[in-house]
């Protein structure tokens, strides 16, 4: 099943780095390391699991092409 690409982009202001967002991903597309949340393009299957499991909205999903 193909879904189509999406860029994951982050409110840096809302994100309090509590990790449900990397826990959800099943393609290890985000990470958070020293204390910097990291979005990894190329691994995003564009399910959008981590939008949803955000408790405080910080993450939306930009469509690409
Ligand atoms: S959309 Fe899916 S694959 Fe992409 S970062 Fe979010 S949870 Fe991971
Ligand atoms: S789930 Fe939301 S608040 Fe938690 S680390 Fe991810 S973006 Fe930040």
């Amino acid at each position: 099943m193909a879904l189509p690409q999406v860029e994951i982009l982050i409110d840096k202001e809302k994100c309090y780095l509590c990790g449900s967002c990397v826990a959800v991903c099943p393609k290890e597309a985000i990470i958070i390391e020293n204390d910097e949340w990291k979005f990894f393009q190329e691994k995003c299957i564009g399910c959008k699991f981590c939008v949803l499991a955000c408790p405080v909205g910080a993450l939306s999903a930009k469509e690409g092409e």
